[in-house]
């Protein structure tokens, strides 16, 4: 993943609170917040910058935001509208570019880094963006800029609300490294007080600590990320909406082969590749699919459904695997492709009382050689049948 990439991240200011004053002028300068009735069981949504002011948090209980700002204007809120309102958000974001990456109702990525040259520079088109949200949508948003999604998120959290925040290459020490660790993704109450525990603090402290240490307290995987994160590095592209639903490579053998353990060593390559983007991406599915174009480009694809969804390089290999071999009609293939649909965000599974210590290899030995493909690159190690077999042959559909 190239460094020069050029990362928006936007997020609506107080979304459903700023809605409802939006809609009902009567509420401007009011704390309003969302969730239900002050005495309903349940948590607050959201609430106004005004609410926020007597300590009142979205996930709430909505019982102690009433204790904190008893003259809160308690509302149930309207879903059909919100959703209204975010897709005519959206819709200013792919005005501008099509890699846009939904996070949630009001929040999300944009890759910039194609988009420029026609927009202006990046600062042009957030200020654009957020004067169409102003005069289209009627509420206000703040906007990160970086070279990065971690880092973008962290910008447009810095001025909320109607902020705009561009944090440079040279910059990223000085704006991070103050941050307290809890705004790292990944640390939740339980690693922070690990980490609190090692005397890490903020950022910095992370930043600077021994990649050793940080290994044995928090295990390998998370410490390397977590220390990259702390030192600004994160290559998670931008995924779009259709990216979500699924992720697959496919590979074009510079000869056509009807040579099947060729294909299948292809087959688990391109799983190993499939597995840790997901990995990546903290992504899961539950179906695998199987794409193979014979010599004659007939072409056809074969589902098979998991038992659980996965992100586990075998699984996907052995359940893409079965699908070839049910499939293969002995022609000489062209291209196959391998892909996992019916994602879900989440890590690695947790092992359920099914699995096996088969599986705990699996994920353990998955999570290894992340990590030496973080530190070495892509390159550095594959399982032994995934012989590499590099073609630049161009797949033209029929
Ligand atoms: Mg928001």
């Amino acid at each position: 993943m190239p460094q020069n990439r050029t990362i928006l991240h936007v997020d609506l200011d107080a979304f459903f609170a700023s809605i409802e004053q939006r809609d009902h002028p009567h509420l401007r300068g009011l704390p309003v917040i969302i969730g239900g009735k002050p005495d309903q069981r349940g948590v607050v949504s959201t609430c106004s910058y005004e609410a926020r002011r007597f300590g009142v948090r979205s996930a709430m209980p909505l019982t102690e935001a009433y204790r904190r700002c008893p003259h809160g204007v308690f509302l149930p809120g309207d879903m059909a509208k919100y959703r209204a309102a975010s897709r005519q958000v959206f819709a200013i974001f792919h005005r501008f570019t099509p890699a846009v990456e939904p996070i949630s109702i009001d929040e999300a990525f944009l890759d910039l880094t194609g988009c420029t040259g026609l927009f202006g520079d990046p600062e042009t088109i957030a200020r654009k963006i957020k004067e169409l949200i102003v005069k289209e949508v009627g509420i206000t948003a703040s906007a990160g800029i970086a070279h990065n999604k971690f880092l973008a998120k962290i910008a447009s959290d810095l001025q909320k609300p109607d902020g705009l925040v561009w944090i440079k290459p040279e910059q990223v020490e000085e704006v991070l490294h103050p941050l307290p660790i809890e705004r790292l993704w990944g640390v939740g109450p339980k690693t922070a007080a690990k980490l609190n525990n090692l005397g890490i603090r903020t950022i910095g402290d992370l930043a600077r600590f021994d990649q050793q240490l940080l290994a044995r307290a928090l295990g390998a995987v998370t410490a390397q990320q977590l220390h990259q994160l702390a030192n600004g590095i994160d290559q998670r592209p931008v995924l779009t909406q259709d990216e979500i639903k699924s992720m697959g490579h496919e590979h074009t053998f510079a000869e056509d082969t009807a040579d099947l353990d060729q294909v299948l060593a292809v087959l688990l390559r391109l799983s190993e590749k499939v597995g840790r983007r997901l990995r990546r991406e903290k992504l899961q599915g539950r179906t695998v699919a199987l794409k193979l174009r014979y010599h004659d480009f007939t072409t056809l694809t074969r589902h098979a459904s998991l038992r659980e969804a996965t992100s586990l390089d075998q699984d996907i290999y052995q359940a893409s695997r079965k699908l070839l071999l049910k499939v293969y009609n002995g022609q000489p293939i062209r291209l196959i492709g391998v892909s996992v649909q019916n994602l879900s965000r989440g890590a690695i599974r947790q092992l359920s009382f099914l699995d096996d210590a088969t599986h705990a290899k699996q994920k353990k030995m998955a999570q290894a050689m992340d990590q030496i493909k973080n530190r070495y690159g892509e390159n550095s190690i594959t399982y032994a049948s995934g012989i590499d077999l590099i073609s630049n042959r161009p797949d033209n559909e029929p």
